[in-house]
């Protein structure tokens, strides 16, 4: 099998996923592939439907907790999707360009718009997908158009005024068969130095009050309102530093979950299970997870 993949790019086998998410943890998968080009894409997904065997595209990790089971089937990562176009205003990226490049090199070109996006560790495939976003803005406000393949391996370009979004959703979540490729973004002329600086705050903003040094996946739930953070509300109800394994609510935001050293997905999974479930009891508020949790029965059984 390794030798008929490695038709359609950088292939390993029997992969420790811990290695490919920002929280660390997760089992193995069977194997992992990296396509060099977009035909390379549209055969494998051809080969792998004809074969019965199941596939994950996989962006930077970021936004995922994986399972510790093991994946019988294919990820597939964009990584070699990695070209950036400026033209003008507009800039075209490919959907494995990550976001705080993506941002820094919009910058260098005096251009303005993602400045939001530069602590943000997704590539630009993942970030379309959950549309990212902070301080109030997020990748749909700038984005025009995305380059999607289908389940039949046809490529498709989307206008924005297609796809349903809203906050850290999508139409693109609802129906996960679509991989973006590529996305064009429009910005608007800017002063380099006046970026530079607002980044630099934000970076020790970020510093300041997320807990970086430890492994995690950002916030674990959306906020209910802009007015009402998640993060405010389990920190009222005394839950920094709750435990379970190698999971614990920061003690930094109260909104993430971090990871340790040795967490499981269960550990994470049961710490979020507890901290919604007295959020539910104690507010009367079901948080909405922001976090993805991927579990491989739904992917194996689809291919039975
Ligand atoms: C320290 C930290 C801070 C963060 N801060 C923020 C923040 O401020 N705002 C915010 O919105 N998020 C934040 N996040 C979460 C995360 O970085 C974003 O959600 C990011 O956009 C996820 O991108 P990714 O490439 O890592 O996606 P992944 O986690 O790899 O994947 C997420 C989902 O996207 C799908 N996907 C990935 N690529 C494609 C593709 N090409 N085609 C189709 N589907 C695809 C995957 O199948 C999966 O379902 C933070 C995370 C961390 C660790």
């Amino acid at each position: 099998m390794k030798e008929k993949l490695a038709l359609y790019g950088d292939v390993l086998e029997n992969v420790s996923l811990k290695e490919y998410n920002t929280f660390r943890i997760g089992g193995l998968c069977h194997y992992m592939i990296s396509p060099f080009t977009v035909l390379d894409l549209q055969n494998l997904l051809s080969f792998l439907q004809l074969q019965h065997i199941c596939y994950f595209v996989l962006g930077n990790g970021s936004n995922v907790i994986f399972s510790d089971d093991f994946f019988e089937g294919v990820v597939i990562r964009l990584n070699h999707f990695d070209q950036i176009e400026f033209s003008g205003l507009r800039v075209n990226a490919e959907a494995g360009v990550l976001l705080p490049k993506l941002a820094s090199l919009s910058i260098q070109q005096s251009l303005t718009g993602l400045e939001w996006a530069i602590g943000i560790p997704g590539t630009v495939g993942g970030s379309v997908f959950g549309n990212a976003g902070a301080y109030n803005s997020c990748i749909f406000d700038l984005l025009e158009q995305v380059t999607v393949l289908t389940m039949q391996g046809e490529i498709q370009n989307l206008k924005k005024d297609e796809i349903t979004y809203g906050y850290r959703t999508t139409y693109f979540k609802e129906n996960p068969e679509y991989i973006i490729l590529k996305a064009t973004f429009l910005l608007a002329a800017g002063n380099k130095e006046e970026s530079q600086e607002r980044v630099h705050t934000r970076q020790m903003k970020r510093r300041a009050t997320q807990p970086l040094e430890y492994p995690n996946a950002g916030s674990v739930f959306r906020n209910p309102s802009s007015d009402n953070p998640s993060g405010r509300i389990i920190e009222s109800l005394g839950l920094k530093g709750m435990q379970v394994g190698g999971a614990k609510v920061s003690e930094k935001h109260a909104n993430f979950i971090i990871n340790t050293g040795n967490a499981t997905s269960n550990d994470v999974r049961n710490l979020i299970e507890l901290v919604h479930q007295r959020v539910q009891d104690e507010c009367n508020i079901d948080l909405v997870m922001e976090q993805e949790y991927v579990g491989w029965d739904q992917y194996e059984k689809e291919n039975k």
